[in-house]
């Protein structure tokens, strides 16, 4: 296998003119992940350089007077005087400069790209959004010294519910959960009593499913003390699963409203564990017991959102806890103490914690919205409790007010929220200024 574990390079010119090759990128292509880190590579420096050489030569040929990004370690790189970097989880990266070469090491499926994508930043590139992008134009590549850097990701899981997000491009040049990654890992996603339990199905001839209010019983959400209704979840669950089996995360979690039950059984059950999230917990540890090998996502929300006492989260349960009532208009430490308890309160229950955060208003899309100043304490305070999943919703699929400067912020703060996110957003503005007058110019031009 040694022999298919070469290291393979893909070459580029300096320039149209010349056609002169004086960047060479090395990949090992026995690791897939690291060839397709040096191809997006090769896109980016071809456009940077105007080149448009691509040659695939043995490792052998590449002397350490050759100007070189290698992607992936190899002892032999030795020679240029890289050691072996150090051992990198998902998504982690690490970059290396000197004389000239530049070494790129990445952990899991995405590592190496996300390397890359960085690299190409301290280049000059930016990817503003799906629309703004400037790559500098050069003769000739100079590759930057770095002294040796690790960049691990602050949140593992990383989703911006913004409208660049759903650029594939732009969510991996921002290390962010892209739509057909999301899609391919959630089996269910929220809000599923009733796509596991379907009113349509059973409410007629088993009301007693479903929750009591005091008076009648309503399909609002399940009764969660009743064993026949685990039962008939736990079998829908089941069925799901064997159809899309590949699926790591399967949310089983309350409907979106208030009605939840307060039968007896549930009213004493709440009561036992201070509230109805230990009920709902209970309920959810017991599904996830029958399905060890997937992630059972719950929601802590609302009627939900504070913490039980007495129970925890199984192993695979993740809490996916959401912040929907807070006051926007100062940082949650500040001005939403109670959900800053329950943030407190669930990460001493679980390492399993996914934050649910709101940073747009529904009202008007268009309107101003004075948040900016919450975003980062906000993300600061879900990193101190060890959060590990974050889904910051914005707009989704819609523009609204500064969209594309709020997920361009976003993005880089989900990734590290000690980044310094003046200079983010100084960073943004210049380049989305020069790129439209730019722009401007040309059009008055032709
Ligand atoms: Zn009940």
């Amino acid at each position: 296998m040694r022999g298919l574990s070469l290291l393979f390079l893909l070459a580029f010119s300096t320039c149209l003119l010349s056609a002169q090759t004086n960047v060479v990128v090395v990949a090992d292509a026995a690791v897939e992940s690291n060839l397709r880190a040096a191809k997006v590579l090769q896109h980016y420096l071809e456009e940077m350089t105007g080149g448009n050489l691509v040659d695939l030569r043995p490792f052998g040929t590449i002397q350490p007077h050759t100007t070189v990004v290698f992607i992936g370690y190899d002892p032999s790189l030795s020679t240029f005087g890289f050691h072996t970097p150090p051992a990198l989880p998902e998504d982690g990266y690490f970059l290396e400069g000197k004389n000239g070469h530049f070494l790129i090491a990445g952990g899991g499926e995405l590592g190496a790209e996300y390397g890359v994508y960085d690299l190409l930043e301290r280049l000059g590139c930016r990817k503003y959004s799906p629309r703004d992008a400037f790559i500098p134009k050069v003769r000739a590549l100079r590759l930057p010294d770095l002294s040796p850097t690790t960049a691990i990701p602050a949140f593992p899981y990383r989703e911006l519910w913004y409208e660049p997000a759903f650029d594939e491009e732009w969510a991996r040049w921002h290390k962010l959960k892209t739509n057909p990654k999301k899609n391919a890992e959630w089996g269910l996603f929220v809000h599923t009593f009733d796509k596991l339990c379907p009113a349509e199905e059973h409410f007629a001839k088993h009301p007693e499913y479903y929750s009591w209010n005091g008076a009648q019983y309503s399909p609002g959400q399940l009764c969660l003390s009743n064993d026949t209704v685990r039962q008939i979840v736990i079998a829908s669950l089941r069925k799901l699963i064997e159809e899309k089996p590949a699926a790591q995360y399967w949310s089983v979690s309350q409907n979106d409203n208030f009605d939840y039950c307060k039968c007896p059984r549930c009213a004493a059950s709440d009561a036992h564990y201070g509230g109805p999230a230990g009920t709902l917990l209970a309920f959810v540890n017991a599904v996830a017991a029958e399905f060890s090998d997937k992630t059972i996502s719950t929601l802590a929300y609302q009627y939900t959102r504070k913490a039980p006492e007495g129970i925890r989260p199984a192993d695979n349960v993740s809490i996916c806890l959401c912040s929907i009532e807070c006051n926007r208009g100062l940082p949650i430490a500040e001005g939403c103490t109670d959900f800053a308890r329950d943030v407190d309160e669930w990460s001493q229950l679980t390492h399993n914690l996914m934050i649910w955060d709101y940073v747009v208003q529904f009202r008007s899309y268009i309107s101003p919205f004075p948040n900016w100043s919450t975003l980062q304490p906000n993300l600061q305070l879900f990193h101190e409790h060890g959060v590990r999943m974050l889904f910051e919703q914005g707009s989704g699929h819609d523009r609204s007010e500064f969209s594309d400067r709020r997920a361009y912020l976003l993005a880089k703060l989900m990734w590290d929220p000690q980044a310094n996110a003046d200079s983010i957003l100084l960073d943004f503005d210049r380049g989305i200024t020069v790129r439209h007058n730019l722009l401007s110019r040309h059009t008055l031009m032709n």
